[in-house]
């Protein structure tokens, strides 16, 4: 693979794609540059180097192909309204968050100042696909990042794989639910579960995926965006909703799943919780049964990708419970543009949670 410089200041001239920024949907567009790092047998983590976006050899025998030994992340870049700054939200997290996965699926954790190289690189070198910040409701266009991690070396066992490769791409993405804003529809999936006490649902595994499309998408045949996963122990209390985790109002008191080992800790789930006690709501993260989320004023989907996303209706052994008249909440309104602000640096951030890139 050809290597190239890492981006530094000054060879930031670069200018904007003429994209229809208006029209993206979660979706690959190719971009031209992705970052790539190794961790050679027995040896450390090495610094990495951009290289042109493009598809990448491996062995057929690789530790990932064979056994889903993998994760990822998934974070945004966004632009600031004037568009000469840009911000990642709270990526450190997202480090910290892929390290646990590699611990939980025996790779070594990526350091701290290589996920930070990897998706700053990425950042600047691709920065005329960071799109240009749009006010309005269902403005949610940004510059997604994907880093993964991965066994590359060969192993025919089921055991860890002798080498691993670190690799950030990115791809302007918009709203991740067609409509933006628009409340969403979910069904309760009373067939299949994410996760079990004692998996790798609490972290971004690659092989907790695949499992889940399946009903995803019987439920968006018969018009649903998406399901709500119940705990296969009870099949009683909500876990999440695809890949986002779920939140409910009740008067002044949030209510969301606690983090038992089967719920993916969001980094948008975390900064909600925060941002509601700040607001002097009443937290609680416990466990959450259906009958008592139905029954909520307000519910909502959290995560990088979804951001929040208003649940107009939830459906449950075949009745369809509607929360707020299918309308967005105000609470959740409160919420959306709070995250939104502080994201596109609109609303000071008084928590530390920006983080701006030196482009
Ligand atoms: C990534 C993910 C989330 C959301 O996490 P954020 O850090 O908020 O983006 C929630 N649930 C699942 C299953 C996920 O994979």
């Amino acid at each position: 693979m050809q290597k190239i410089g890492n981006f530094s200041k000054g060879k930031t001239m670069l200018t904007m794609k003429e994209l229809e920024w208006d029209k993206l949907t979660f979706s690959v567009i190719a971009t031209d540059y992705m970052y790539v790092a190794q961790c050679m047998s027995g040896r450390q983590w090495e610094q990495g180097n951009l290289v042109p976006y493009g598809d990448i050899a491996i062995s057929p025998a690789s530790g990932v192909l064979n056994y889903g030994q993998g994760v990822f992340e998934g974070l945004k870049a966004y632009r600031s309204q004037d568009g000469d700054k840009v911000f990642l939200f709270r990526p450190q997290l997202n480090a910290e968050r892929m390290s646990d996965g590699c611990r939980r699926l025996c790779m070594p954790p990526i350091p701290e100042d290589v996920f930070m190289e990897g998706v700053t690189e990425v950042v600047k070198a691709n920065q005329p696909y960071i799109p240009p910040y749009r006010p309005g409701a269902s403005s949610q266009a940004a510059l997604y990042l994907r880093p993964l991690l991965w066994g590359t070396g060969s192993i025919l066992g089921v055991a860890p794989a002798p080498s691993y490769t670190f690799l950030v791409f990115a791809s302007p993405v918009g709203p991740y639910f067609k409509g933006g804003l628009t409340p969403i529809k979910l069904q309760v999936s009373e067939e299949y579960y994410r996760a079990m006490p004692g998996g790798s649902g609490c972290v971004k595994a690659i092989g907790n995926y695949a499992p889940g499309m399946l009903a995803a998408k019987s439920a968006k045949k018969i018009g649903f965006s998406e399901i709500i996963y119940l705990d296969v122990r009870e099949n009683r209390y909500v876990e999440e909703v695809g890949a986002a985790n779920f939140f409910c109002v009740k008067g002044n008191t949030l209510f969301t799943p606690e983090l038992d080992g089967c719920i993916l800790p969001g980094i948008t789930r975390r900064s909600v919780i925060h941002l509601a006690r700040e607001m002097k709501m009443q937290v609680k993260e416990e466990r959450l049964a259906i009958d008592s989320a139905i029954d909520a004023d307000e519910a909502f989907a959290s995560g990088t990708a979804a951001v929040i996303s208003p649940i107009g209706s939830i459906s449950y052994k075949g009745k369809e419970y509607v929360f707020n008249g299918g309308k967005i909440g105000a609470k959740t309104q409160k919420f959306y543009n709070t995250m939104v602000g502080i994201q596109h640096g609109l609303i000071p951030d008084s928590y530390g949670w920006i983080y701006e890139v030196d482009l």
